[in-house]
């Protein structure tokens, strides 16, 4: 699904009466079947970004649209519709407590189930096999059956994504996917990521705080700072200059940009 973003600008409703806005003025476009990494200091908007585009939250002024279409401007229904084609994975997956991993697995496929199945799922859950599948990608398939409330948060992390993956749609929207995981872990896991939304040409938008895992593993690089659009660059044109000015008030995350790149140089 291709995007274009217009003189975004968004603010959280409980700021409203400050008038501090979490995205200024942010247009860019997307071609389907892109890749997309965003980064950017604690803070400054990527979260609210990705909200944006998933039609979560409405823009306070600007235009989107997803494959041409504004979600802010069709029927109810159709906008369920083209959220279906859509997948957004918050930071901290929304797993009830006492779920089944299979069970959470197979809910990425609720919106094609209809009503009837989509309550058998609670009792009996469809699409176990993939789900099964899915797993073994993530070292997990042992999970299948466990309680989500009994794992880790780096195994919640990866249901997570195991969600996605699960998930028939065109564009993946993911937020920090990978805060809870080791480094090994993460690259397998984002390595992942990419080649199945290679491999079925799904456009894939990922914030990230690892700057080295944004500017090795995607091609196209967005960096945001106090809600606007600093850069959009090809990964191979981003220097150290250019990442060190985007960290600059931060202090502890420059520590941490240091520890990932400038050692590795
Ligand atoms: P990031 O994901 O880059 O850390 P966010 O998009 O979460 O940034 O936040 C952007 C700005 O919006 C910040 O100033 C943050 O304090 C504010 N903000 C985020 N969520 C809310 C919310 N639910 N209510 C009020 N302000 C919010
Ligand atoms: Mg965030």
């Amino acid at each position: 699904m291709d995007l274009n973003l217009q003189n975004i600008i968004a603010y959280h409703p409980a700021r409203e009466q400050d008038e501090v806005f979490a995205l200024k003025n942010v247009s860019f476009q997307v071609k389907a079947g892109e890749h997309i990494a965003i980064i950017g200091p604690s803070g400054s908007g990527k979260t609210t970004l990705l909200q944006i585009i998933a039609a979560a939250m409405k823009p306070a002024s600007g235009v989107v649209s997803l494959g041409k279409i504004n979600p802010w401007s069709i029927s109810g229904g159709a906008l369920r519709q083209l959220r279906q084609r859509l997948f957004y994975a918050p930071q901290i997956p929304p797993l009830p407590p006492r779920q089944r991993v299979v069970t959470s697995l197979s809910a990425s496929r609720l919106g094609e189930m209809g009503f009837g199945k989509s309550i058998l799922n609670l009792i009996y859950p469809q699409y176990s096999q993939d789900a099964f599948n899915t797993l073994s990608l993530f070292d997990l398939s042992e999970k299948l059956w466990s309680r989500v409330d009994r794992l880790s948060g780096g195994e919640r992390q990866r249901v997570g994504l195991a969600k996605i993956l699960m998930s028939r749609a065109n564009l993946w929207l993911v937020d920090e996917p990978l805060s809870a995981l080791d480094p090994k872990r993460s690259r397998q896991a984002i390595q992942m990521l990419i080649a199945e939304a290679n491999k079925r040409g799904v456009t894939l938008i990922v914030t990230l705080h690892q700057v080295d895992v944004a500017t090795k593993e995607f091609p196209r690089v967005i960096g945001l700072h106090a809600g606007k659009l600093e850069f959009d660059l090809p990964s191979a044109d981003i220097t150290k200059h250019i990442l060190q000015n985007l960290y600059a008030q931060s202090e502890h995350e420059i520590t941490q940009l240091e520890a990932h790149v400038f050692s590795a140089e």
